[in-house]
């Protein structure tokens, strides 16, 4: 295992850490969960791909991490990369993380107040514990801040964004760098327009042009856009106001339904996972049928908004576990885009499934790619990336 990369994704009870050699040898990761609890626990997947599961009991993120460290069967990696969720306008790209950038990083929290402090204290950790290794933050926005204007600007006050940041940033960034660019290597050159469709718990549509981010389906915070798992994407943005003042309900209240209450969950009554929710379709539950309708029209309508950041359409790419898994979803948005003269080979699409990549159109259209994503590999490289242009 030459030149690892140790991946951390940090939330706030949770540590998910992936080891990620140079070459093709296997990884090892796992998650340490229900950190600062008596029940905490970290689960782990060894070189032959074992599970191993042990107590953790009140472990908080420096003693997770630690535990992880042991796990790592004696290899030592060369750096330590950090997804973080939000790096406002200052992070264009992957950062060495000294006392300067997690000052400007700590900056960037009023912007996601549930996300960027759990990173933080996931780096502080990391760098008190392996004060020798290189720690590499990898942001969740950066691939995003390529956006134009008049992509990432709300027609609101402008004294907003000018002293408060208020603007569209996007979110699933390195998924979408990671499937783009693959789709560039698979089709050849790099002179592509990609529409790339992030469908997992969380859902983001991106409009890429040469290896470059155009627009983006998320915006100021990750509720905005296409509806996911529990969260609703767009509404009105009138809503708020008419649920205070005609229900009397707070902001915590709205914002609470709007993010965990609402999306597949919320319409179908039933569940937010999308595998649930075609067995029930298919039993006739007309919740779960309506939420499978109107999840995959947003989709196509939000890929047909993003198509105007593109000159020319090279195709569509579907990732995440539900792009990746769900040949009915993958039909349905296709087929809600008659006039992108899209040709789905159906046998194609059917049999691309459980982390198979696969080109699914007919050869007669713009191609249709089905290609997993690999968050925790793109961050190793962008991480490795770094250290080669300071070497
Ligand atoms: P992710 O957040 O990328 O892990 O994706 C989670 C979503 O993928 C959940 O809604 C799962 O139900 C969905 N998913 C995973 N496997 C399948 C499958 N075989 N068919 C349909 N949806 C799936």
């Amino acid at each position: 295992m030459q030149a690892s990369v140790l991946v951390i994704n940090c939330g706030s009870s949770s540590i998910k850490y992936a080891l990620i050699p140079a070459d093709d040898a296997p990884r090892l990761e796992g998650i340490a969960e229900r950190l600062g609890s008596q029940e905490a626990r970290l689960k782990a997947k060894d070189a032959q791909g074992e599970a191993h599961e042990g107590a953790l009991a009140g472990a908080d993120h420096a003693a997770a991490l630690a535990a992880i460290f042991e796990r790592l069967d004696g290899h030592t990696p060369v750096a330590v990369g950090h997804r973080i969720v939000h790096g406002g306008e200052h992070f264009t790209r992957a950062s060495l993380l000294d006392d300067e950038v997690l000052a400007a990083v700590e900056q960037t929290s009023a912007l996601a107040p549930l996300h960027n402090p759990a990173n933080l204290a996931g780096i502080a950790a990391a760098r008190e514990l392996y004060p020798e290794l290189p720690q590499v933050g990898v942001f969740d926005t950066a691939f995003h801040q390529s956006l134009p204007a008049h992509a990432y600007r709300y027609a609101l006050p402008a004294s907003l964004y000018r002293d408060h940041g208020i603007r569209r940033y996007g979110f699933h960034g390195t998924s979408h760098a990671f499937v783009s660019q693959r789709a560039d290597a698979l089709a050849g050159g790099n002179d592509h327009g990609w529409l790339t469709a992030h469908l997992g718990n969380g859902c983001s549509t991106c409009a890429v042009w040469q290896g470059q981010s155009r627009d983006t389906s998320m915006g100021l915070t990750p509720l905005e856009g296409l509806v996911m798992g529990t969260r609703s994407g767009d509404v009105d943005p009138g809503l708020h106001a008419h649920l205070h003042r005609q229900l009397g309900w707070s902001l915590d209240e709205i914002d609470a339904m709007l993010n965990q209450r609402s999306g597949l969950k919320g319409l179908s009554e039933l569940t937010n996972d999308m595998r649930e929710l075609e067995a029930a379709a298919e039993r006739g539950h007309p919740g779960a049928s309506l939420a499978l309708e109107v999840f995959c029209y947003r989709i196509a309508k939000s890929l047909a908004a993003l198509s105007c950041a593109l000159p020319t359409l090279s195709g569509l790419i579907f990732t995440g576990g539900i792009g990746e898994n769900s040949p009915r979803v993958r039909a349905k948005v296709i087929a809600a885009l008659p006039h992108f003269g899209l040709d789905l080979e159906d046998a194609a699409n059917q049999a691309t499934l459980r982390g198979r990549e696969g080109r699914i159109d007919t050869g007669l259209g713009p191609q249709l790619w089905v290609i997993p994503t690999d968050e925790e590999g793109q961050i190793a490289h962008e991480t490795r990336q770094l250290l080669e242009r300071q070497a």
